[in-house]
């Protein structure tokens, strides 16, 4: 992986090895099309090089003073843990209920003005992160900052405090009717099928 901190190729890098990101033509859960397929849990998998891209991503929230890391199950755990392990703070997740809403269970807490990082494993439209945010408000914690390992939002997403990523992700997605892929008659994947 070279040097201290890795680039945004050798992470690039890193996801294609570890078949995190995929090149083809794909169908996406939404139906529409796509020349890249990526799957966080194929990288985070090989827990040296979770350990590695966190500790990267750690780096870049060290200064936002947090005394704890809570993550949204289950995307943000490795990440969070990982995060948690690196800044030498605990770490904390929410959890869906029955009701399909993120709540923090396990006796787990947040103390009134503590400082907390929310951590992510992918945002693309923030949801729960934003869920996760505002459990932490209304507990009364402080959120210090949001980082996740994969930014797909494309700088559109925001979340009133600071968010860092490791990697700014950007993929085309193209309706299967005007599908460039599909026009060059090039055999479309299914991923996870
Ligand atoms: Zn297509």
């Amino acid at each position: 992986m070279g040097g201290e901190h890795v680039t945004d190729e050798e992470v690039l890098q890193i996801f294609r090895d570890t078949r995190a990101l995929l090149d083809g033509h794909f169908v996406l859960r939404s139906g529409l099309h796509s020349p890249q397929y990526f799957q966080c849990a194929m990288v985070l998998q090989h827990p040296r090089i979770a350990e590695q891209l966190c500790g990267d991503l750690a780096a870049k929230l060290k200064n936002a003073g947090a005394q704890v890391v809570i993550s949204p199950a289950l995307g943000g755990l490795f990440v969070g843990h990982e995060v948690a392990r690196a800044l030498d703070v605990r770490h904390i997740f929410v959890e869906k209920n029955s009701a399909g809403k993120l709540e923090l269970r396990r006796s787990f807490q947040v103390a009134r003005g503590e400082k907390v990082l929310v951590v992510e494993d992918v945002v693309t439209k923030g949801g729960r992160v934003r869920e996760t945010l505002d459990i932490v408000q209304a507990l009364g914690g402080e959120v210090a900052g949001v980082g996740t390992l994969v930014d797909r939002s494309g700088g559109k997403v925001g979340f009133g405090v600071p968010l860092e990523s490791l990697l700014r992700l950007s993929i085309d997605t193209f309706d299967p009717a005007t599908c460039p892929l599909c026009q060059a008659g090039t055999p479309v994947i299914k991923p996870g099928s």
